[in-house]
């Protein structure tokens, strides 16, 4: 009898939780949590109207400092799908999956195969969902994930694939051709995202924050900023979504350049993921040739 008391209590245990989380999915949909806004976006690319899509960190978070919540964690505990981008982004990803306990979770690192980047200090740069051959390196990653858990949609999936890797070939295509025109190969941001679509078109990034978005530059540091703006002749300064531009129109009042905004696509804007990047594109390039 105790014995049976026992085994009661855990089932219980396992399994309140799990019944009052099934109603936190609002459709019949595959179960996909994303770890942050770019991940949801490249997963909804492929998915599509078969998925619904749970993001961890919230529309204004700051990926390169988070915690996952205890809604969350139940999220993880019922998903089909756990999507994340890797290369280190995710520092709480372990954690977060032991305490979630859904052994069933299929788990993707969106940027599995891809060559990283290496910072000055050693880590590998997370930035590679805002590169034109790293996205499609992680669409395809997702692609493939979503293929092998939901054969029955495979070819919806790779439809979805294809169209986006020949969007982003085509833009590489023309914006390789613009930026081999340009006599200026550098551009100014506030924040150091964008090494991966340097890297794709050969282009060079200066910034006011690191790679990690750490803290306010020192004085030395802006000093050196205005030294190479005026250097290269740089008539921009980018900011990102979610920077404070503070610094940015310090320095570009300094130089006498204006002020832009440019997407690093890590928190909801009103645009998708594609208008992001053809802004970013567009804008660099046009900066470039003034
Ligand atoms: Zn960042």
């Amino acid at each position: 009898m105790k014995k049976l008391f026992s085994i009661i209590c855990t089932l219980l245990i396992i399994l309140i939780p799990a019944c009052s989380q099934g109603d936190t999915w609002e459709t019949s949909k595959i179960r996909v949590v994303a770890s942050f806004h770019p991940m949801a976006q490249l997963t909804e690319i492929i998915g599509g109207d078969k998925v619904e899509v749970h993001t961890i960190i919230p529309a204004k978070g700051d990926p390169h400092s988070f915690e996952p919540t205890i809604s969350d964690l139940k999220k993880l505990k019922t998903a089909d799908i756990f999507i994340y981008n890797g290369l280190g982004l995710e520092t709480w990803l372990d954690k977060a999956l032991a305490a979630a306990q859904n052994p069933d979770l299929v788990s993707v690192e969106a940027s599995r195969g891809c060559l990283p980047l290496i910072t000055e200090s050693g880590a590998a740069d997370p930035h590679l969902w805002i590169s034109l051959t790293g996205s499609i390196l992680q669409v395809e990653n997702i692609k493939r994930a979503l293929a092998a858990s939901f054969p029955d949609n495979k070819d919806y999936f790779e439809q979805n694939y294809s169209e986006f890797k020949e969007k982003m070939e085509e833009l590489l295509t023309r914006y390789a051709e613009k930026i081999e025109k340009a006599e200026n190969r550098r551009f100014v941001t506030s924040h150091a995202a964008f090494g991966y679509l340097c890297r794709d078109l050969d282009l060079e990034q200066n910034s006011v924050e690191d790679v990690f978005a750490h803290g306010e530059p020192s004085a030395k540091k802006l000093a050196e900023l205005v030294s190479y703006c005026k250097t290269h002749n740089i008539k921009t300064i980018f900011v990102e979504e979610a920077v404070s531009p503070k610094v940015a129109e310090t320095l570009a009042r300094e130089v006498g350049a204006e002020v832009k905004p440019i997407y690093t696509m890590a928190t909801k804007s009103d645009k998708g993921y594609i208008e992001c990047m053809e802004h970013n594109l567009k804008s660099i390039s046009e900066s470039l040739t003034k």
